[in-house]
This record gives C-alpha cells, sequence and structure tokens, in this order.
C-alpha cells in the first residue's frame, strides 16, 4: 500500500512515516497544502492521510480539490480536538474518516487498514457487511447468496451506508444524494427510508444506528450471546 501523509508537524510525521514503513507500506510525506494538492491527483496513492491546518493551502481545500478532479482514494482526516464543525464539513466534502489528535499509532494503523481493504472492495465494485455483499454494478443486494429486494432509492441509501460502514453517514449527505431521486427529499425522508431499511435488516445481521444530531452508521449486529 501507498501512502500519501500531508502533515506540516515534523516530529508528528516522523513517528507516523516510521509507524507505517514498518508495516511495510511506503509512505510520501508532504508538509505543504499546495504540493499535495497536485501530489493527490498523481494516481499513485491507495489512501491519504490530510492534517486540516497545513500551510499555503488548508487540508478541507486540498481535500475538496481532490475530489472535485475525481480522486477517489480513501482520505483521513487528521484534525484538532476542537474542530468538529470541520470534521463534518470535511466527512461532507468526501473523507472517509477522521482521527482527533493527539491519537495513538496502533490506532491509525488499524483504520488504514479499514480503508486499504474498504478501496479494494470498492474497486471490485463489492460491498460486504456482515452477511450482505452489495454488487454495486448490477445493484444487487445478497444476503448468503439469497437475493434482497429493494427499492432502487433503499438501494442508493445502502449503499451509500455500506461504501461507509461503521462510520457515520452525515444525514445531509444522504439528502444531497437521495435527491436526485425526489426532488422534495428532505430530512423527515430520510427518517422514513432509514426506518424501512431497518426493517428489512433487523433480520439480516445489520443494524443502522442513530447518531443524534448528526447522521447515521451501518454495521454488523453483535453476534446474540450464548
Ligand atoms: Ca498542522
Amino acid at each position: 500500500m501507498r501512502v500519501l501523509l500531508v502533515e506540516d508537524d515534523h516530529a508528528l510525521t516522523v513517528g507516523v512515516r516510521h509507524a507505517l514503513q514498518a508495516e511495510g507500506w511506503r509512505v510520501d510525506v508532504l508538509s505543504c497544502g499546495e504540493q499535495a494538492s497536485h501530489a493527490g491527483l498523481t494516481g499513485e496513492h491507495d489512501v491519504a492521510v490530510l492534517d486540516l491546518g497545513l500551510p499555503r493551502r488548508d487540508g478541507m481545500d486540498v481535500l475538496r480539490h481532490w475530489r472535485q478532479r475525481g480522486a477517489t482514494f480513501p482520505v483521513l482526516l487528521l484534525t484538532a480536538r476542537d474542530q468538529l464543525a470541520d470534521r463534518v464539513a470535511g466527512l461532507d466534502a468526501g473523507a472517509d474518516d477522521y482521527l482527533v489528535k493527539p491519537f495513538d499509532l496502533p490506532e491509525l494503523l488499524a483504520r488504514l487498514r479499514a480503508l486499504g481493504r474498504r478501496a479494494a472492495g470498492r474497486a471490485e465494485n463489492t460491498l460486504m457487511l456482515g452477511e450482505l455483499t452489495l454488487h454495486v454494478a448490477d445493484r444487487e443486494l445478497r444476503h448468503r447468496g439469497e437475493r434482497v429486494a429493494l427499492s432502487p432509492r433503499e438501494l442508493a441509501l445502502t449503499e451509500l451506508l455500506m461504501g461507509k460502514a461503521g462510520r457515520v453517514v452525515p444525514k445531509d449527505q444522504i439528502v444531497a444524494r437521495l435527491s436526485s431521486w425526489e426532488s422534495d427529499f428532505s430530512e423527515n425522508s430520510v427518517e422514513v427510508y432509514i426506518h424501512r431499511l431497518r426493517k428489512r435488516f433487523g433480520e439480516l445481521g445489520v443494524v443502522i444506528r442513530t447518531v443524534r444530531g448528526f447522521g447515521y452508521v451501518m454495521e454488523a449486529a453483535e453476534p446474540p450471546s450464548a
């Protein structure tokens, strides 16, 4: 895996680079937002770790630049504790995950491994969660191989949530995605669809948790305790 690490805190980059290399990953380090905005478009990286506070061009702007120009690799944001609004905006702008500084290196590594796996799944156009498999190109959801019938809108919402399984999908992002189906799609409509999917997925080993005031997380249900 080749990682683009964009961070201007020298001590932090030294530690992170060392830990990533110890995992056997290649690491390119940049400390300047302007350089990073170009480096992310070369198609050479599997995942990026992007600090929000950068000289010359801030991380949010870099992220938007990448996404607007079609870069699809997973991006993990590094944020300060007091940057909650930025974290939300970052997820809206196409970030896949974030870590709040200071963080533990093992946690960063675990998150990056997960993002790498997810990126590989996305490349194969298949999303997997628990016993559910979504073939994105075929628009087909299966549970233990059995087809699960969903309406196109339910499927679009499922794809959005499964593509970010385990992470919060902001409600306004859902509204934006599903508005192409219904011009007056509202936050209330989101609740209706979430309610329907919960009923469908209740027996299929997948749950959709509400994160109050923010959005929803889809994840595999805890196995029933013996
Ligand atoms: Ca910084």
